[in-house]
């Protein structure tokens, strides 16, 4: 890349069909820095390109959705004075599947050289925690057990009266418990005691089953969390249970970019005082050039799958 002024990025032309592209180096605008991506996850979120979803136009933009990244400052627009080129800096990028990606000077954080921490899930982990309002002594069910969840179960406070956490895989049942779980239950055995039981249930599947199995496990009065993301099509939802039980129910994405910023402080607070694995959920790593396999085990999840990398 030294001396070119071209740079490699993946591009979607639609769904399952990713190329590798030159694309002329992304310039900083005012307010925002150059960076060279060292790691970009692939999100469940970002399966919506991948499998193609009504909505969704192709191309993407070259990058795109790649937005959990982690990476160098190597170049900073006007007006930049927050961050020094060199820094390694996490948080929010759109187009992070690429050799460079332009992010708002704002939007980033600074972290330790050598370490492999994704900001962006991380903020959305630590605002899933707040968004539930989970306090002292409160018991906390987690159903559906992907990288996200096992992010949020890390960061809940220390006093929280247990949990659990239910999946129909079992290696992330084995993960969870690895977390500290109380208990980790196949969605074909859960105890029927648990139903109405738990008062602050996470839902963190994204899939109709788990937003039923969350509802069903919610306590009278309880607190039902949406960390899911549901943006691939419509879901049906029993408003019968949740009127009944007179649940508050929470959708706990945040899409304001100083939220995420806020709550990346937060939970790197947390890392620094606590034990939190991190390293080890990224279970994968791949090349650019390698990024569609990526998107393939983010889509099949292959046992013992956690979480994918892309290495630009
Ligand atoms: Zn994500």
């Amino acid at each position: 890349m030294q001396g070119s002024d071209h740079v490699r990025a993946l591009r979607l032309r639609g769904p399952r069909a990713a190329t590798i592209v030159d694309v002329p180096d992304p310039l900083a605008g005012a307010g925002e820095v150059l960076v060279r991506i060292r790691s970009c996850g692939v999100c469940g979120s970002d399966l919506n390109a991948w499998r193609g979803v009504a909505g969704i136009q192709y191309p993407l933009a070259p990058g795109a959705p790649g937005h959990e990244t982690l990476g160098d400052v190597v170049a900073l627009g006007p007006d930049v004075n927050t961050l020094r080129v060199g820094q390694t800096v996490t948080g929010l990028m759109w187009n992070g599947l690429a050799e460079l990606g332009v992010a708002r000077a704002e939007d980033l954080v600074t972290v330790r050289d050598g370490t492999s921490l994704l900001g962006e899930p991380l903020a959305c982990a630590m605002n899933v925690v707040r968004r539930s309002g989970v306090g002292a002594h409160d018991r906390v069910a987690v159903v559906g057990f992907g990288y996200l969840a096992a992010l949020v179960v890390q960061l809940l406070p220390t006093d929280v009266g247990g949990w659990i956490a239910l999946s129909r895989r079992e290696d992330s049942r084995s993960l969870a418990l690895r977390l500290g779980a109380d208990a980790a239950y196949d969605l074909s055995s859960v105890p029927a005691k648990l139903w109405d039981s738990v008062g602050v249930v996470v839902e963190a599947g994204g899939v109709q089953q788990t937003l039923d199995f969350a509802t069903w496990l919610t306590a009278y009065g309880g607190r039902l969390v949406i960390a899911g993301y549901h943006a691939d099509g419509q879901r049906t939802v029993n408003m019968q249970s949740w009127n009944w039980k007179g649940i508050d129910v929470i959708n706990a994405h945040e899409r304001q970019p100083a939220t995420y910023v806020r709550a990346l402080h937060e939970a790197l607070a947390l890392v620094a005082t606590r034990r939190i694995e991190l390293d080890s959920l990224h279970t994968h790593t791949w090349s650019l050039e390698q990024a569609a396999e990526a998107f393939r085990f983010a889509d099949e999840r292959p046992p013992g799958f956690v979480k994918g990398i892309v290495r630009p």
